[in-house]
């Protein structure tokens, strides 16, 4: 293992938070003139909330309002808030984001949470926690998910999580590594990031174009541990890089961004699967998962570490055993050459080809989803859950089909790459 900057570069590293800022508010969020804009963050991620601030009043933002959360704070409440209060959640806080995103606002999330955060706690009081904040954050959850407003999600190195990324080096280089990471999946280190950005995005256009002409009725992953067949939704359209959201905005939803996904039909999903890295949820780690579906619904489930969490998240309703989305990322994707794990979705989720559990995303249809009320999108095989969770299912052990409507197979990608 090095100390010394992954990516070469010769930027400092105020130069590069910048960068990484302006990509954020240019090409994440692509942020209007007088559009306000709603910012979380977790309390270690200061530095990159304060330049995202000054690039953001820069694209001339009215008003830029940031809500903070405290790991520390958050452990206080599993050491000492009384029993019942876990079945409490700011339902006033996410109707008022809600009411924001209806009204124009744009939404930028920093991740950079402490993957274990919640990892020595009651899974009960855990579950009780995720469920009822799952449950006040639905109406601001849909706006977002059904593209009401423009916004985006970026990364930040805190300490807590370069530890869990780089558990043998100290903690200051562990950090320093975790941003040349984050830095270089997010194409800040180029002679032009907002260029990149833009054929990059091209790149994948190509990719969606390419599955739309195929209009598959299915895919197919065969691999260790897997053979599963996704059916697609009817009218299912894929998505990636950016898109234009509902009030008119083209915006990246995720700085980084490597993937290609569409709608799979809750209804039509068979076979088993096994995980192919860990999944970080809300400060518990699961890992190797095995799930079997049948016409749709995991009807068995196990996995090697966090099974209790795994069988509350599938309890969560009955749209949390089915699937929201389906999505294709080759094996040797930048962040998976980097050959690290990062312990967060975000970056997980772009190494690897991966399935989500519940909530799917109204965009992914013919025509953007637009016009298409819950009924239309339902009766098309759209599920509808209060979880969205991604969990990686692809490597270069993976194969992939593409099943035509008559169940002829073609090949879409082979040891984890596009054929
Ligand atoms: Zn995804
Ligand atoms: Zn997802």
């Amino acid at each position: 293992m090095t100390t010394q900057a992954t990516s070469g570069t010769a930027l400092p590293f105020a130069e590069r938070l910048d960068r990484l800022a302006e990509v954020a508010v240019r090409v994440g969020l692509n942020l209007r003139e007088g559009q306000e804009l709603v910012l979380t963050a977790p309390l270690d991620t200061l530095p990159l909330v304060r330049a995202i601030t000054t690039q953001a009043y820069k694209a001339g933002a009215s008003l830029v309002t940031t809500i903070l959360t405290d790991d520390a704070a958050t452990l206080a409440r599993f050491a000492h808030a009384p029993d019942s209060a876990f079945d409490t959640a700011a339902g006033w806080l996410y109707a008022g984001m809600a009411d924001a995103y209806r009204t124009g606002a744009a939404r930028l999330a920093v991740s950079g949470d402490d993957p274990s955060l919640l990892a020595g706690q009651d899974p009960e009081k855990v579950a009780r926690a995720n469920r009822a904040r799952s449950t006040a954050y639905r109406p601001a959850l849909e706006l977002i998910a059904n593209f009401a407003t423009n916004w985006s999600i970026v990364s930040a190195a805190t300490p807590a999580w370069a530890r869990t990324v780089f558990p043998d080096l100290p903690e200051e280089q562990a950090v320093a590594r975790l941003w040349d990471a984050i830095f270089s999946a997010s194409r800040v280190d180029g002679l032009d990031p907002l260029a990149d950005w833009a054929a990059h995005n091209a790149q994948l256009h190509a990719r969606m174009g390419k599955l739309n002409a195929h209009r598959f009725a299915a895919l197919r992953f065969q691999g260790p541990g897997t053979d599963l067949t996704v059916g697609l939704a009817d009218d299912h359209e894929w998505c990636g890089g950016a898109s234009t959201s509902r009030n008119g905005i083209l915006c990246n939803a995720n700085i980084p961004t490597e993937e290609v996904f569409t709608t799979p039909h809750r209804l039509r999903v068979d076979g088993h699967v096994t995980s192919t890295k860990p999944l970080s949820y809300q400060g518990t780690l699961i890992d190797g998962i095995r799930v079997r579906f049948e016409e749709g619904r995991i009807v068995e489930s196990q996995a090697r570490t966090g099974a209790d969490v795994l069988a509350r998240v599938l309890d969560t309703d009955e749209g949390a055993r089915r699937l929201g989305e389906v999505a294709l990322v080759p094996a040797g994707s930048a962040i998976s050459a980097s050959g690290l794990l990062f312990y967060n979705t975000l970056y997980d989720e772009n190494a690897a080809s991966h399935i989500a559990l519940g909530q799917a995303y109204s965009k992914c249809f013919r025509g953007g989803g637009e016009g298409f009320s819950e009924e239309d999108l339902s009766a098309r095989g759209a599920n509808r859950s209060l979880i969205h969770i991604d969990w990686m299912i692809g490597s270069a052990e993976v194969d992939v089909d593409g099943l035509t409507p008559e169940g002829r197979p073609v090949p879409v990608m082979r040891k984890g790459e596009w054929v």
